[in-house]
């Protein structure tokens, strides 16, 4: 079957950027070598849906060096970088993808990449795995396996797997260290500030920002923006985060209330509506809205639209929408993740440990092939150990290790 993207000749600017990610991701390319060698993947068929950009790209060429035949599509309509689709198509890759493709497109993408049987799915946000089990039953005894990139994604198998649906195992890479730690924290927090800064141009400094969220992403988000200056007020609903976001420094507040003050939104709960019409209209003239949680709901972009008496596209990735208060808001990327669309993303230091711990999974996936006895696995202590190792050496740093006599001190007896 033949790949389907948007220009052929944009490849020589995808092929610049994915020469740069693979310059400064050195897990991955050591990976490279070695699966080039060993050739984990000989025959198998993967299908990849995950943000189709560099640093995925470079992902996509790691396993197609460990003999993976490759059958790629994005994760989001926007996040899709049509030079980049195009490098993977010239090195031989099938690529299905564009960048702002519509709902119907993107579905019909997600079909061309489970259509051909894969033997192992990388899926970031679950939608790989839902349309498997519903559109391509009569394909899953295919399957051995596949790897979840992100919380959400992660939410939707645990849900799956209560009520026996889910038909093969999946590798919850997001609930590795190495992944949320570093990815959702500090990934996030740098990402999402790139997005909108280079979206906005303003300054950050002195203003209040509202952060909707003090998990992982929060956590790294809120961070962010005290360095580069802002109050920071966190909204939450669960006690315990908002006593760590008091203890981290921030203010906590109701949204209606942080609604009326804040300069910045960026919502990054995973959850629905989480700014919605009352807090709309009680906004400050041109406040800037933003999401980095998963899907696009977070803000209440329906009801906006409802209530907006005019729109204007004011710069690129920001809509205006006239209150009939009379103040304007602003929302960056249509309220979807605000560092993927109007950014690149994480860092490629950050994927570079998310997408090991991918690459490595689904090693693991393959050599376990039919051992494993349940659906949801943990991405095992000794990858994400390995991981992290093998990071710490890149950075030229060592550690500590443990005397004989300290182990006893610790843990009673010596560990052979
Ligand atoms: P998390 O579970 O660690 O944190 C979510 C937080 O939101 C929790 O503390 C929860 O109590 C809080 N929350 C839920 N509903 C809320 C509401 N209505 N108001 C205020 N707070 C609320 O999850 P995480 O790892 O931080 O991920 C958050 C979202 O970001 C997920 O959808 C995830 O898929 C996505 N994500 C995005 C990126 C990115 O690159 N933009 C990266 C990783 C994860
Ligand atoms: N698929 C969903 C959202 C998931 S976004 C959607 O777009 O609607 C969250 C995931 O994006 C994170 O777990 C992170 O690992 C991944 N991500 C962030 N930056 C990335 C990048 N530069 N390239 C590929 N994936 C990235």
């Amino acid at each position: 079957m033949s790949s389907e993207i948007r220009d052929i000749n944009l490849a020589e600017s995808g092929e610049q950027k994915i020469e740069w990610v693979k310059r400064n991701c050195d897990l991955l390319r050591t990976l490279e070598e070695e699966f080039s060698v060993s050739k984990p993947f000989a025959g198998k068929k993967v299908a990849l849906s995950v943000h189709l950009e560099a640093k995925t790209a470079y992902l996509c060429k790691v396993l197609a060096a460990g003999g993976a035949q490759m059958y790629i599509t994005g994760s989001n309509p926007l996040s899709t970088q049509d030079d980049v689709a195009a490098a993977l198509v010239k090195a031989g890759l099938e690529v299905h993808a564009w960048y702002d493709c519509t709902p119907e497109e993107y579905e019909s993408h997600i079909r061309k990449v489970l259509e051909i049987g894969p033997n192992i799915i990388i899926d970031d946000g679950g939608d790989l795995v839902h349309m498997m089990h519903t559109e391509f039953v009569d394909l899953i005894p295919n399957v051995i396996g596949g790897c979840e990139e992100t919380t959400t994604g992660i939410i939707r198998l645990i849900t799956m797997e209560k009520e026996n649906k889910l038909k093969f195992p999946m590798v919850m890479v997001n609930n590795a260290d190495c992944k949320h730690l570093f990815d959702n924290r500090y990934g996030t927090g740098q990402s999402v500030w790139d997005g909108i800064n280079r979206t906005t141009n303003l300054i950050v400094a002195g203003k209040n920002v509202v952060v909707a969220g003090y998990g992982w992403c929060g956590k790294g988000t809120a961070l962010r923006a005290k360095g580069l200056g802002a109050k920071v007020i966190v909204t939450e609903i669960d006690p315990i985060k908002a006593i760590e976001a008091i203890m981290d420094g921030f203010d906590v507040m109701p949204m209606k209330e942080a609604a009326k003050v804040g300069d910045f939104f960026v919502t990054v709960t995973g959850c629905d509506k989480v700014i919605d019409e009352e807090d709309f209209a009680v906004m400050k003239d041109g406040a800037i809205l933003c999401n980095a949680g998963h899907f696009d709901c977070e803000i209440d972009m329906a009801g906006l639209r409802k209530i907006a008496v005019e729109t204007r596209e004011q710069r690129k990735n920001i809509m205006g929408y006239k209150l009939p208060t009379g103040q304007w808001i602003f929302v960056l990327a249509e309220g979807r993740l605000v560092n993927l669309a109007a950014g690149d993303g994480h860092p490629a230091e950050i994927m570079d440990m998310s997408f090991a711990i991918q690459a490595l999974s689904a090693k693991y996936l393959v050599e376990n092939e039919g051992k494993l006895d349940h659906m949801l696995i943990d991405v095992p202590v000794e990858v994400d150990h390995d991981v992290a190792k093998r990071k710490l050496a890149f950075m030229g740093k060592e550690i500590d290790v443990l005397t004989k006599e300290q182990e006893e001190y610790l843990f009673g007896s010596t560990t052979a």
